[in-house]
């Protein structure tokens, strides 16, 4: 099992600052995402700032901290902001931070099927595999009236229509009002990439830390255990304090090495 921490956990700081610290903590891999140019932040297609000799230089700085650039998240893709060209310059990126995978939420919008199919085509073509997230359901969360594919059986046909494999954030499946550990079995088998955080219960919270919302982690420890599933976990804490990273990285690093951290961390809360 690999440990990582992305991009939007580490907001306040430059993509080379963050770089750095998720290599201090102890991080295996950084899941990268294109910025806005400029700002620090989350982006829409039309503003990403692919700059290829940054990111190159990002990707090697990366490696030779022994926290490579993974994965590269892209955020709800199709919309009506992409256009052509934007499926050449993201994997063109994605090379070029030397990336595994590309993470996309997926929206229902237009010729969506084709879209991803495509997407996914061009990945392969390169040696780049093509994930397909379960997003979260919620208009206000995503800013777009557009409808997500937020169903499980949506989701799981759209994943095979594709040949997308899968990154499963149980944050967003809980915010779908859906079970988490329920949605996790349906698509434990073409799962790559785990988005480990809580939301839900009586704060509605939403990328909090473990035991804030109302996931029943233990229950889910249990299911990616019992799935076998040796991939890549990604903490995402939103806006977190670095000790609470830390913390997060340390205790899954340990439940899943077999020594059931979580459940002492639960008693001591
Ligand atoms: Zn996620």
């Amino acid at each position: 099992m690999k440990f990582g921490v992305g991009a939007s956990q580490l907001k306040q700081l430059t993509p080379e600052d963050a770089v750095s610290l998720a290599s201090k903590m102890g991080f295996d891999f950084f899941q990268w995402m294109p910025i806005v140019k400029g700002e620090k932040g989350w982006a829409k297609p039309g503003q990403y700032d692919y700059d290829l000799e940054r990111i190159t230089a990002l990707g090697r700085e990366a490696k030779r901290l022994n926290v490579p650039l993974l994965s590269m998240h892209l955020p709800y893709l199709p919309s009506h902001e992409v256009k052509d060209g934007f499926i050449n310059d993201t994997v063109a990126a994605a090379k070029a931070a030397g990336a595994r995978f590309i993470i996309v939420h997926p929206l229902a919008y237009g010729n969506y099927r084709e879209f991803f199919r495509k997407f996914y085509e061009m990945c392969r073509a390169v040696n780049l595999e093509l994930l397909l997230e379960n997003p979260s359901a919620r208009e206000k969360d995503i800013g777009v009236k557009i409808p997500t594919v937020s169903s499980p059986l949506q989701f799981l046909g759209l994943v095979k229509e594709s040949g997308a494999a899968v990154c499963y954030d149980c944050n967003h499946a809980i915010r779908t009002g859906l079970d988490p550990v329920d949605f996790y079995a349906m698509v434990a088998k073409f799962t790559k990439v785990l988005h480990i955080s809580d939301a839900g219960g009586e704060s509605n919270a939403r990328h909090a830390p473990i035991g804030d919302g109302g996931i029943d982690f233990t229950r889910l420890f249990n299911l990616i255990r019992a799935s076998k599933f040796n991939g890549h976990i990604v903490i995402e804490l939103e806006n977190s304090q670095y000790q609470e990273l830390q913390k997060h990285l340390d205790i899954l690093k340990d439940e899943f090495s077999g020594k059931l951290a979580l459940q002492n961390m639960m008693q001591t809360n």
